[in-house]
């Protein structure tokens, strides 16, 4: 079925928000088998989203609106579709008193303006909204569907899921199935050459692969027709593929590298701390970003300057004069120090140069060594890295987490 996504907001148009509305719509809807032809965006002005409507109706078989269903004067959409189509507005008084009950509730008085939110199109559906005041519209009409929802992402995250997708159930000829494998430390195209033959084997099977800060993730996708069983197969390929490229796989279930190092260091009851130096503390934040992390991370110190990696990692004076701050020494010092402590099974420290300033003939911008001690194994890797300083702060602190995974995943 021919898609379009509708986005109503002038501050989508001047750039003061995302539209992280279409990317969810357009990610659920080519998962359910629609095809997302085009997205919109428009004001709220009544002409020019008459016009998009007008055009959209005759392009599409099912347009979804977001957005402009609130109570204020700018809020049109509701009218301009209903106009558009030849449809008058009714009062329906289950949705008003929904809407009198949450005032009622706060104990405030109910604005005039709210009663047009429950205003519906005729002949049809209503969507109930259960977390805010405005109601979402479902109309079908001449053999097209257009569907209203409101603009706040989760309102409209929360009625699609409840309402839109049992309405939607189908509408469409197939739905598309898919698995995500991500990988680190492998470029692009020396993966798709060590993949090439999984992907000439199986021409029913879509393979794209996706570049995120040093991350290519593999999207294995196919459509499935009725009620056929296809997750096993899509296993089947993903086994496959790990096979090929073992440890460059971090996940195959959608976990990020962090929740992964997580429940790797969570099964084998090991707890862990970081000495940062470049990454500012970007690998502490992102772990404790995660609920649950003090099962396993202890401690997280950021040791910028020399002194500090002197004073609370107990570098030595003469490793920091004689190699400098970013150095194998240093860093595997910064990781003996930080576990000499005695208070956790694994220390990781991140020593390097983010640039842009800073940077020598022989100790260049994005060079950095992470180093990984336990009381049995003390390594330390070079990285060099390219990139604007966050990008290379990214890189490290992947890099790091994928040290740990890799340290842990090989562990007897
Ligand atoms: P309300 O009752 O809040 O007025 P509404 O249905 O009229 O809801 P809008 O006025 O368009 O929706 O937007 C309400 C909020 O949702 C705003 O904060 C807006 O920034 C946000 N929003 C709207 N559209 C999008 C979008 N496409 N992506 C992300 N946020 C959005
Ligand atoms: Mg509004």
């Amino acid at each position: 079925m021919k898609t379009e996504i509708i986005s109503v907001g002038t501050e989508l148009l001047i750039g003061d928000i995302i539209n992280s509305n279409s990317k969810f719509l357009s990610e659920k809807l080519t998962e359910l088998g629609f095809d997302v032809l085009f997205h919109s965006t428009v004001g709220d002005r009544a002409d020019t989203l008459r016009d998009t409507i007008l055009y959209s109706l005759s392009k599409v078989d099912l347009i979804i609106l977001t957005g402009g269903l609130g109570p204020t004067a700018d809020d049109l959409t509701k009218e301009v579709v209903s106009a558009t189509i030849g449809k008058s507005l009714i009062l329906d008084t289950q949705i008003l008193a929904r809407i009198q009950k949450i005032f009622d509730d706060k104990n405030i008085p109910m604005p005039e303006s709210n009663i047009k939110q429950a205003l519906v199109p005729e002949s049809s559906v209503v969507l109930d909204n259960d977390i805010g005041t405005a109601p979402g519209i479902f109309v079908e009409e001449n053999n097209k569907i257009i569907i209203l929802l409101p603009g706040p992402p989760k309102e409209m995250r929360y009625m699609f899921n409840k309402y839109v997708i049992p309405l939607l159930n189908n509408k469409s000829k197939y739905k598309i199935a898919s698995k995500v494998i991500k990988t680190i430390g492998i470029g692009e195209s020396s993966l798709e050459y060590q993949i090439k033959d999984i992907i000439n084997k199986h021409t029913n099977v879509n393979f794209a692969t996706y570049v995120k800060d040093g991350q290519v993730d593999i999207r294995v996708s196919t459509k499935i027709h009725g009620h056929e069983n296809i997750k096993k197969s899509l296993d089947i390929i993903g086994a496959q593929i790990q096979d090929l490229l073992g440890d460059y796989i971090f996940s195959t279930n959608s976990d990020s590298l962090e929740m992964v190092v997580f429940n790797l260091l969570n099964n084998k009851k090991l707890k862990i701390a970081f000495a940062e130096s470049c990454t500012g503390g970007q690998i502490s934040s992102r772990f404790t970003k995660m609920p649950g992390i003090s099962q396993v991370f202890d401690t997280g110190l950021i040791t910028y300057s020399n002194d500090s990696k002197r004073d609370y990692l107990h570098v030595n004076e003469i490793t920091l004069n004689k190699y400098g701050a970013v150095s194998q020494e240093t860093a595997k010092e910064m990781a003996k120090g930080l576990l000499s402590e005695g208070k956790v099974d694994i220390a990781l420290s991140v020593t390097g140069i983010a640039g842009p300033t800073g940077g020598t003939q022989y100790k260049p911008v994005g060079l950095v060594y992470i180093s990984l001690c336990t009381t049995k194994d003390c390594f330390c890797k070079e990285y060099n890295f390219n990139g604007d300083r966050e990008t290379i702060q990214k890189q490290a602190s992947d890099a790091a987490f994928n040290e740990i995974r890799v340290y842990l995943e090989n562990l007897k």
